[in-house]
């Protein structure tokens, strides 16, 4: 790491993580040069950080040729749509982004020299047969399910980002990232926390899928960032689980939202969508061990926050 002032790029860098990427690595004394192109991201999570000459956006599809002058030090990789929604209404700018858009970014940090990190996906292990999930476990993908476009997307992310390694000698990082939730998650991508909190807020009932017995771990969005960062500033080059190992049923999460935010919205059952996983939590042991980290916020607080946040959002009729 240079002595002062490092370079990062981060793709995706108006999104839900990429926007907290952002925040944190200014905070670290980073010059940030964040590149999006609003697909699914949004001006309003980065409109705190205009004006200030640490920190650059450029409005850019990652998937074609990226020019970033001058030197760079790190390359985050976090664009993709990303939600189950996305995909289906998303399917080709999401394969190509995690394909294409993988392979620009690891070309300029390569013509760089800087080191990368690959936003990847518990998504990786498909509907797992192990559980909880390590990184060795290798997954159970449906290749041309309606989740493959992503699922598939990431893995051949993973698998492009470990031949730049080898091949090209590039320094790279990869996490696998697990369901995480927090503030500037946009309102209507279809995912849980988000889906949950706003029927609430409006007073409509809470749309659980299936029988809501499979079950997901939740991590609030600083915990995850503090592991990525910590990532990024380790020797480690296979890829790392960051995520909160507190698993829950989908049913008992409507229930807690519902307690949290007070309503009084009744619950009802909807069709469970094709390959939903059953289950997921992630097994961090690599991560507590390799990087020291683990998460530290506790549920009710952290949806306490984002339950505001979307508050907030309602009041100002953005919702
Ligand atoms: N889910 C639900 N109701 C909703 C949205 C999602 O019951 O309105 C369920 C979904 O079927 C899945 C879990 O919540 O089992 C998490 O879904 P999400 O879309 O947040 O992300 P995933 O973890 O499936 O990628």
């Amino acid at each position: 790491m240079p002595e002062s002032n490092p370079v990062s790029v981060v793709t995706g860098g108006a999104g839900f993580l990429g926007s907290h990427l952002c925040d944190l690595l200014l905070s670290k004394g980073h010059r940030v040069v964040c590149l999006d192109n609003l697909l699914t991201g949004n001006l309003m999570n980065i409109e705190h950080l205009e004006g200030r000459d640490d920190f650059q956006f450029i409005k850019h599809n990652v998937t074609e040729y990226i020019d970033v002058p001058g030197p760079v030090d790190f390359i985050f990789h976090f664009a993709s749509p990303a939600s189950p929604i996305d995909y289906l209404e998303l399917p080709i700018q999401t394969l190509k982004v995690g394909a294409l858009g993988t392979h620009k970014t690891l070309g300029l940090a390569r013509a760089k020299g800087a080191r990368f990190l690959l936003a990847s996906t518990s998504e990786v292990y498909g509907d797992p047969l192990v559980h909880p999930q390590p990184e060795s476990y290798w997954g159970n993908v449906n290749p041309i399910g309606p989740r493959g476009v992503y699922d598939e997307a990431k893995r051949f992310a993973e698998a492009m980002t470990m031949a730049y390694h080898r091949f090209h000698g590039v320094d790279t990082r990869i996490v696998r990232i697990f369901n995480t939730y927090g503030p500037r998650m946009r309102p209507r991508d279809g995912r849980v926390v988000p889906a949950f909190i706003t029927q609430v807020l409006k007073g409509e009932p809470l749309t659980v899928f299936g029988t809501g017995r499979q079950t997901r771990s939740f991590c609030y969005v600083s915990d995850l960032i503090a592991g990525i960062y910590a990532l990024a500033m380790s020797d480690c080059h296979d890829p790392v689980n960051i995520g909160n190992p507190s698993e829950m049923t989908v049913l008992d999460f409507a229930k807690k939202i519902l307690d949290l935010c007070g309503g009084s919205s009744q619950i009802v059952f909807k069709p469970l969508p094709e390959d939903d996983p059953k289950v997921r939590q992630p097994d961090i042991r690599k991560a507590r061990a390799v990087l020291g980290w683990q998460p530290v916020m506790d549920l009710d607080a952290g949806l306490a926050r984002t339950i505001d946040y979307f508050r907030a959002l309602l009041t100002r009729g953005l919702i």
